[in-house]
């Protein structure tokens, strides 16, 4: 049964097809993995027992029976969504999010919901108001975050495939600390109806899987227009398989974004190891070509303004009146409001509702909310030049391996500037992947991460994959205790 641990969705397709495992036999294999290791790792907030499962199921499709799991701020109807929040420990989710009714349709199983940073703010799961996440290369450490329970029930070999969320750079990140693959998709290439919404211009549901083939199978999946979210598209191909031949396309170039290989603070192991990635794909017949995008640098802060005044009026809803936490014995309406929020909301959720308010309040919003928005349109014109000269832009994920839990307790700079490579596609629209490319010495997973123009998952995969296909980092798996 091992062997079935770390397969691919590929490998336990012609397993189940075959007839050499059940789908029950084969779920019944997860959801034994997640009682023995789980405890541990803290991946799920809950896990779903196996007749409820097998029911939401259409068990027909290219996923009939492949088990999965999703971010608790992704509704799955009937179910606990609570954003890993106090606020919402009780709400359940009247319907399923349009992508889980897809990967329903395809025959998926969702075998739970997956903890979280509090809103999906955070970038270590530390401010899940329930639990804590561990990262399963080193129990002491962190996975990333906010999709840090996700990630790790994937790298774990809990289950091949999960839903995460990105607003600026939830997916990537952890997926770069755990060593698997992480997709930030073009924004409105997945519907965000049933996303419980962050900041709604950079929201994008994204989804995590060891192997770079199983991570496209997905996706093909789940794309497309959804009359439910206006900002959603129609797409013409949704074929991101038939790219996946392990070579790079015909004159592929590389461009490299070398001011982000240059930043200060940059962990040398990592630095290597990406420089080395980079040889990597000139050897596979990349042609690469050093560009310089400063702009990218204001990412994080930029970020900062636009996500935290979003939040801030995304989250005025949770008001104790229609859903969610309600104070005992208000003794007025303002009590209720004021008091409701305050014991429902953890301190990092509070402080990003202060900044965004403070950055929209009519005598700074020019200087902060207004000044960014202004920086976030030079960025995408310099993606948008770029790659009139490159296919792909390569850069890093995370400027360090993965830290150690409660490290940057009293550093929220230093946590905020784990964005500092990521943020720049979620304010661009820009679709990025996250790819494992090595580990340093004591073992921790390091990642890179390509970027491409809107809409070109399919040449983005396609060179992952080659990449991939000739290195041996996708069969490194942490031995769990
Ligand atoms: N680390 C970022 C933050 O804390 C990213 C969050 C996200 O993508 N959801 O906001």
């Amino acid at each position: 049964m091992n062997e079935f641990a770390f397969a691919s969705i590929k490998t336990l397709r012609q397993a189940l097809d075959a007839g050499t495992i059940s789908i029950d036999e084969l779920l019944s294999y997860y959801l034994k993995r997640f009682e023995t290791y789980d405890k541990k790792l803290g991946s799920a907030l809950e896990v779903f027992d196996k007749e409820s499962i097998l029911q939401a199921s259409s068990l027909k499709g290219p996923l009939a029976g492949i088990p999965g799991i999703v971010k608790d701020n992704i509704c799955q109807k009937d179910r606990i969504t609570s954003c890993s929040s106090k606020i919402l420990q009780n709400y359940r989710a009247p319907y399923n999010a349009t992508v889980v009714s897809r990967l329903d349709e395809a025959g998926a199983l969702r075998v739970g919901r997956a903890n979280c940073d509090e809103f999906a703010m955070g970038s270590s799961t530390e401010t899940s108001a329930y639990q804590i996440t561990r990262n399963p290369w080193d129990l002491d450490r962190v996975p990333g975050g906010s999709s840090g329970g996700s990630i790790v029930a994937v790298a774990a070999g809990l289950v091949p495939w999960s839903l995460g969320s990105e607003t600026g750079g939830s997916v990537r990140q952890p997926a770069a600390l755990c060593g698997i693959v992480g997709l930030k998709p073009t924004y409105g290439l997945l519907s965000r109806y049933g996303l419980v919404a962050y900041a709604s211009s950079l929201d994008q549901i994204g989804i995590s899987t060891r192997y770079v083939y199983d991570n496209a199978l997905l996706l093909s999946l789940v794309v497309g227009k959804d009359p439910m979210d206006a900002t959603s598209v129609s797409v013409e191909n949704s074929d991101y398989i038939s790219n996946l031949t392990g070579k790079l396309k015909e004159g592929f170039t590389l461009g490299i974004i070398d001011n982000a290989l240059t930043t200060d603070g940059f962990d040398p192991e990592v630095l290597k190891k990406l420089e080395d990635a980079i040889k990597h794909f000139e050897g596979l017949g990349a042609k690469i070509k050093r560009i310089s995008l400063p702009i990218m640098d204001h990412a994080a802060a930029v970020y900062f303004m636009v996500s935290r005044a979003e939040a801030a009026s995304n989250l005025a809803r949770f008001d104790g009146v229609r859903y969610g936490y309600r104070c005992d014995n208000p003794t007025s309406l303002t009590d209720m409001y004021t008091r409701s929020r305050t014991e429902g909301f953890g301190a990092e959720v509070k402080a990003r509702i202060l900044v965004g308010m403070y950055v929209l309040s009519a005598g700074h919003s020019n200087e902060y909310y207004k000044a960014a928005k202004r920086v976030q349109a030079l960025m995408r014109e310099a993606y948008y030049e770029a790659f009139k000269e490159v296919d792909l832009l390569f850069a890093p994920v995370s400027p360090t391996h993965a830290f150690k839990l409660g490290e940057f307790k009293d550093n929220s700079l230093a946590l905020d500037l784990q964005d500092y490579f990521t943020a720049s596609n979620n304010l661009t629209g820009t679709p990025a992947l996250a790819v494992p490319c090595g580990f340093t010495q004591a073992g921790l997973p390091i990642g890179f991460q390509l970027i491409g123009p809107e809409f070109s998952e399919a040449a983005i995969y396609q060179a992952a994959y080659a990449y991939e296909q000739s290195t041996e980092w996708h069969t490194k798996h942490p031995d769990l205790p």
